[in-house]
């Protein structure tokens, strides 16, 4: 094999602590894991290096089961051709993990959602923005209630829209039947969060009063 790039060499050298320390200290877990995982949660968040779950929750590897990525976003429940990963991995966790919870974690300083509210990629082609504008389409009509009341920049709007995009992902989550007829059941929760990561502080939404409030 070739000599690494340093930053996978960086990788390595983690992993080799991570061996040493982390795995050796849990064999216990990893013989149990090493049979199958039943974490009763799924994570929805955001591909932002600084968004991270498993260190914000504090949560062991089987724990939480993880999707990340632009802007944490869950699109509807639709059936076009295409390859629909977030749903894959949705129909996986609900119908069979059978997860209690789904969290769905915005947080501050998110790019995807500034570029939703100020629409730079807008036009852009495939590879040169495009897969993005595309995707966070998906938040035009959020976008345009925050653009009219917070206009387009600013510490302000850029909240504003990162809270909405949770509520949107929410939204889209009961688009999906199986969710839907769990959370009626009270087999299924969801709860829409936010990580500031300026003060390390999380917030859950109160769905009734629209409101994100200290966990
Ligand atoms: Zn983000």
């Amino acid at each position: 094999m070739s000599t690494p790039s340093p930053e996978l060499a960086e990788l390595i050298a983690g992993y080799h602590r991570f061996k040493e320390n982390g795995w050796n200290d849990e064999r216990e877990r990893w013989a149990r894991l090493s049979e199958g995982q039943s974490p009763q949660v799924m994570v929805i968040a955001c591909s932002d290096s600084r968004s991270e779950p498993a260190r914000i929750f504090d949560t062991a590897p089987g724990e939480i089961f993880v999707v990340r990525n632009i802007a944490a976003l869950v699109p509807e429940f639709e059936t076009s051709p295409g390859h629909h990963g977030v749903s894959a991995a949705l129909e996986f966790a609900v119908q069979v993990l059978k997860v209690r919870e789904i969290v769905v974690m915005g947080h501050g300083m998110c790019g995807g959602c500034h570029a939703a509210l100020t629409q730079e990629m807008l036009g852009a082609e495939p590879g040169q923005g495009g897969f993005i504008a595309d995707w966070i389409s998906m938040l035009d009509e959020a976008r345009d209630a925050v653009a009219e009341q917070y206009g387009t920049s600013g510490r302000e709007a850029e909240r504003a829209m990162e809270h909405a995009a949770v509520r949107v992902s929410l939204g889209n989550l009961r688009t999906f039947p199986c969710v839907a007829a769990k959370e009626q059941r009270g087999d299924l929760r969801l709860t829409g969060a936010f990580f500031a990561i300026a003060d390390g502080e999380l917030h859950l939404l109160d769905e009734d009063t629209g409101r994100f409030a200290l966990a």
